[in-house]
């Protein structure tokens, strides 16, 4: 049985108990019970979503979607962060030098810590946009009793797609390779252990017969899928590269979305 809690505003209440508030994430851990909804918005940060950007060609009511949000400025960007309390500094330094606006964190982003698991620090390093995309992400973690992120890398210089040869995300600091997530009572998910549902080719965001565990970490992940915050996902069902993290990416300025 795992232990999990949904932490909002309005304070924390236990996932799986019949306690969820409508349209929150849904575990069902410890129940078997297979169904979940992710709609809605659990976080109540609805001010993400209608900050205003003063100066910007977008419209007045700017909706936080990954096709928006790549196409902020950098001024927008940093401006957003600042109306939501999200603290960065600038990474100005050759590494980054493919970075349109790099950054790094100064501490958690509303109330999940994001962390690099390996030694180099240059991971750590992010586009400001891609920031954003998980802002709107970890205010929804966070509801769903998420404290900790554990990341492979970000910025990589130079990266390139393995099987095409293009620039990858990584190379521009918009792409993130997920591998844990750890909730506030200190139950951690790795991707490596628990997505144990990972048939090849198979959609990453459907209902299978799986593990409470997988299951929960399909959740949190498709949720990010469901409010069309990156534009490229790739998951354990792609293929062995991907077998113990979930690649997260900002595609500025495409219509496509790639999700595997
Ligand atoms: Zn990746």
């Amino acid at each position: 049985m795992v232990c999990l809690l949904s932490c909002g505003p309005t304070g924390c209440g236990a996932l799986g108990s019949g306690n969820h508030r409508s349209g929150s994430i849904q575990s069902n851990v410890g129940n078997g019970a297979r169904s979940r909804t992710r709609r809605g918005d659990p976080t109540g940060l609805e001010s993400w979503s209608t900050f205003e950007i003063a100066s910007s060609a977008n419209t007045a009511s700017w909706r936080a979607r990954g096709h928006n949000i790549g196409a902020l400025t950098d001024d927008e960007c940093l401006q957003l962060l600042e109306s939501q309390g999200v603290s960065v500094v600038p990474f100005r330094e050759p590494p980054a030098a493919a970075v349109d606006t790099p950054v790094s964190l100064t501490g958690p982003i509303h109330g999940v810590e994001y962390q690099h698991v390996g030694r180099s620090a240059v991971h750590s390093v992010l586009d400001c946009r891609l920031v954003v995309a998980l802002g709107i992400w970890s205010a929804r973690l966070h509801a769903a009793g998420i404290e900790y992120v554990g990341h492979l890398s970000m910025l990589r210089p130079g990266a390139r797609v393995s099987s095409t040869g293009k620039t990858s995300g990584h190379a521009r600091g918009t792409a993130i390779d997920v591998r844990y997530l750890r909730f506030v009572d200190g139950t951690e998910l790795d991707v490596f252990r628990h997505w144990t549902e990972r048939t090849r080719g198979a959609p990453p965001c459907a209902n299978y017969d799986e593990t409470p565990e997988s299951s929960l970490l399909r959740n949190l992940v498709c949720d990010a899928i469901d409010q069309d915050l990156f534009q490229t996902v790739i998951t354990p069902h792609h293929d062995n590269r991907h077998q113990n993290h979930v690649h997260l990416e900002l595609v500025p300025g495409v219509d496509w979305k790639y999700i595997r």
